[in-house]
């Protein structure tokens, strides 16, 4: 093997310096070149307030150490940033981040250390030796498997001067300057104080709160963690691997897990139960839904939070999600691609199998007969109806549980609040005949 003085660590969902493997690993070799690569294929796709998301992360990152920024098809960039040296990175469960990162292996020394989960996708198997089906028996054994401690922070990295292309600095401070509204405070620091204050003020009582979107009880950390600017290694230090929140950290390595093994079920149905079933194709209503004017409150107030923050509460994206597919019949991809325009902790794994449990082509164990009834969903969930008068102006004067059913009231009508579009009773009967009839 060569002699390697220097190395580069190749930044990607990993934004921070804290409890990160790879770039100890790359410390460890000697200098580093730090470096993160707009990629464009990446940023095409992704809308403003995701790009701005993305942006303001590399750019704290590249406050704390020198990190060059450039602009490319990472596998052009990355090999001539390396001029023959190794590359560390953290490895990319993704099927376009394995496709891109077998590419680039080809052409320079990869060397992968760790992932962004806890415990790195594939590693968690049952007794043959294969991947689990469903979530209590993933959760159960990923417990078991463990993850190790979190990784020493390097007190002074020893990082060779940035060298950035004009084009990505450009590119990301624009799309910062563009957000499209307010979003979270950037970077490690921002990351951990939000840590801190969930930890000791809101952790106590999740397993009641996390299901109320009209309180505050949720972490709010999936926009880090998607990015890696936090790890789940560094929570769980902080958890009894027991407890709620360690069990809906589990739920996003079950569904990294499952992409994993299954990279197709990113856009198919994982299982193909329901490959016979009938879809609308998208109309006027699909519209209706991603403007948050369905005439269902608790279905608008989560597609306008969506559009107006960049988030949305868990419980809302299942009620959202099940009016897309069940009341109006769409496929489940086509609701998943906004989503993941949308929400800047859009991530695929999470997101698209998030879609499907939902749809019932996913990796629920009782799945399409479930329908969610939107009213009585907000009604239990939003008692008062604050969730939804923050959200829909519209119907901001009914009192209490009142928004959620306008037409229960002679004044629901009078801020131009829409009308229903569909009648649920009717949707939820005709999802079943068609689940029937895809099942025969
Ligand atoms: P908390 O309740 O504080 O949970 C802590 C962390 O656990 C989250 O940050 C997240 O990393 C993880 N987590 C919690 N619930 C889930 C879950 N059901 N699936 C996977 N991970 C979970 N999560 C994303 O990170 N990105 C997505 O694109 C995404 N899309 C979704 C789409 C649909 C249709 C559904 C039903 C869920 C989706 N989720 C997604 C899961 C969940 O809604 C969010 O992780 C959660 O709302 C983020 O808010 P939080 O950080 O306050 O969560």
């Amino acid at each position: 093997m060569a002699e390697h003085d220097s190395s580069v660590m190749w930044f990607r969902r990993d934004l921070r310096v804290r409890d990160n493997p790879a770039l100890l690993a790359a410390l460890d070799e000697g200098p580093v070149t730090g470096l993160f690569v707009v990629d464009p294929a990446l940023w095409k796709g992704a809308g403003a307030a995701r790009r701005a998301w993305l942006a303001a992360n590399v750019l704290e990152l590249a406050e704390r150490i020198p990190l060059s920024l450039k602009y490319g098809d990472p596998r052009e960039v990355v090999p001539r940033v390396a001029a023959g040296r190794r590359v560390h990175v953290a490895a990319e469960t993704t099927p376009y981040g394995r496709r891109r990162d077998d590419a680039i292996g080809e052409e320079v020394e990869l060397v992968a250390t760790g992932s962004p989960y806890a415990v790195g996708p594939g590693r968690v198997v049952n007794g043959s030796g294969g991947p689990y089906q469903v979530f209590t028996a993933f959760a159960r054994a990923w417990r078991e498997h463990g993850w190790p401690e979190p990784a020493h922070t390097p007190r002074s990295p020893d990082m060779e001067p940035a060298d950035s292309h004009q084009r990505a600095l450009d590119l990301l401070h624009t799309a910062v300057e563009e957000a499209p509204f307010d979003l979270p405070g950037a970077g490690e620091e921002a990351a951990w104080r939000r840590w801190r204050t969930f930890r000791d003020g809101g952790l106590a009582d999740y397993s009641t709160e996390r299901d109320r979107p009209d309180h505050d009880g949720t972490s709010r950390l999936s926009p880090y963690l998607h990015l890696g600017v936090l790890h789940p290694r560094s929570l769980l230090a902080d958890l009894d691997p027991s407890s709620t929140y360690a069990t809906e950290l589990a739920w996003r390595e079950f569904y990294a897990d499952v992409l994993w093994h299954q990279p197709r079920s990113a856009w198919t149905d994982l299982k193909p139960a329901l490959e016979g079933m009938r879809y609308d194709e998208p109309g006027d209503a699909i519209e209706a839904w991603r403007t948050g004017t369905t005439g269902f409150p608790i279905v608008d107030a989560g597609m306008r939070q969506l559009r107006e923050t960049g988030w949305m509460h868990n419980r809302v994206r299942m009620i959202t999600a099940s009016f897309l597919t069940k009341d109006l019949h769409v496929w489940w991809p086509l609701g998943a691609r906004h989503f993941l325009d949308l929400l800047i902790d859009g991530d695929v794994a999470s997101n698209n199998h998030g879609w499907q449990w939902v749809a019932g082509t996913g990796t629920d164990a009782s799945p399409y007969f479930r329908v969610f009834n939107p009213v009585t969903q907000g009604i239990r969930f939003d008692p008062q109806g604050d969730y939804v008068r923050r959200w829909v102006p519209e119907l901001d004067h009914l009192p209490g549980k009142a928004a959620h059913e306008p037409w229960k009231s002679d004044t629901g009508y009078e801020q131009d609040y829409p009308r229903r579009i569909v009648d649920h009773a009717e949707e939820r009967q005709e999802a079943l005949d068609r689940y029937q009839a895809a099942r025969r």
